[in-house]
């Protein structure tokens, strides 16, 4: 797997944000950070995978007189791994995060255990180890969390499904939504075709729902995504968000239960996106992505059989 060494990509993508690419495991174009910056705060959206701390240090490290926030939308390793040593390398920091992620910060123990679980050591190597974040520096909320970073004002907004400690933030100003894990996947490298994001342990599609509308409600102009990029909005989009959640639900247990294994369900589901994108195979990070929504869509499905059966009639 060979990065690419080029320099840091920094690209202004709205009037106050800016798109830090994070080069996850050495990729272009898979995983973003965002900074947005006011006349008197700085504040980071989500901060990569652990091995992204460099690129981050150097880029914050510009803005050397002013208050930082720290802004993880969630506590998995692709937007909080670098969190606590950025922590440590900007100690005056604060860090901003829903409840139900701040413990995760203070104490990554059962992320890493998680991510142990589904992806293997190996995985985490390649990564690297979250550090913890020191308790004092952050601050969390349950619902929504106003900002004003000095003309610029943001709101961060509770919207689980993904998992249940996700959240996302609309820069007012901009009438941007920075939304995390709350949206589809659309990698350029992939023609941008909609790749759900639903992995394990926890992803919760009822939830999910409410929170695209939540999101819907903002009247946003456009969307940052986490995975990947300036996505400007059209009429429909939210809507299209839903439908296309859930024929993907359906399509994992039709597949799931057709095939009556999981290798060759997730075979089959590959093949379909690798078509739908028009390529002969995916490249192995997508086939990835695919294997973990798919592990976490089958989970999701065990975990709510009743609720699921519900979905999957006649809606998907
Ligand atoms: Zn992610």
């Amino acid at each position: 797997m060979e990065g690419d060494n080029a320099a840091v990509s920094v690209e202004r993508v709205c009037e106050h944000v800016w798109l830090i690419d994070t080069e996850a495991l050495g990729y272009k174009g898979t995983v973003a950070a965002y900074l947005i910056v006011g006349s008197r705060s700085v504040l980071l959206v989500d901060s990569g995978y652990p091995q992204a701390t460099d690129i981050l240090v150097g880029v914050l490290s510009d803005f050397g007189d002013m208050d930082l926030i720290l802004f993880p939308t969630h506590v998995h390793l692709d937007h909080c791994g670098s969190m606590g040593a950025l922590a440590r390398e900007f100690p005056r920091a604060k860090i901003i995060a829903h409840r139900r992620a701040a413990k995760h910060l203070v104490d990554p123990s059962r992320l890493v255990e998680s991510v142990r679980r589904i992806y293997g050591s190996g995985f985490l190597e390649e990564v690297g180890l979250p550090e913890p974040v020191p308790e004092g520096m952050v601050s969390s909320f349950e619902e929504e969390i106003e900002m004003d970073l000095g003309g610029v004002q943001v709101k961060g907004i509770y919207t689980p499904g993904h998992a249940p400690h996700h959240a996302s933030l609309f820069v007012e100003p901009d009438k941007a939504i920075i939304s995390g894990d709350a949206v589809s996947n659309r990698i350029p490298a992939a023609g941008r075709i909609p790749i759900p994001a639903t992995p394990p342990p926890s992803f919760d599609l009822e939830e999910a729902i409410r929170s695209l509308k939540k999101l819907e409600s903002l009247r946003a102009k456009r969307i940052l995504l986490a995975h990947f990029g300036l996505l400007d909005l059209w009429e429909g989009y939210f809507m299209e968000e839903e439908l296309e959640l859930r024929r993907w639900i359906e399509e994992v247990w039709r597949t799931y239960r057709e095939e009556g294994d999981e290798g060759e369900a997730l075979a089959r589901v590959v093949r379909r996106i690798a078509g739908r994108i028009g390529i002969e195979e995916l490249p192995s990070t997508l086939i990835g992505t695919v294997y973990v929504s798919f592990a976490g869509a089958l989970d999701y499905l065990r975990r709510t059989h009743e609720a699921a059966s519900g979905a999957l009639d006649g809606r998907g």
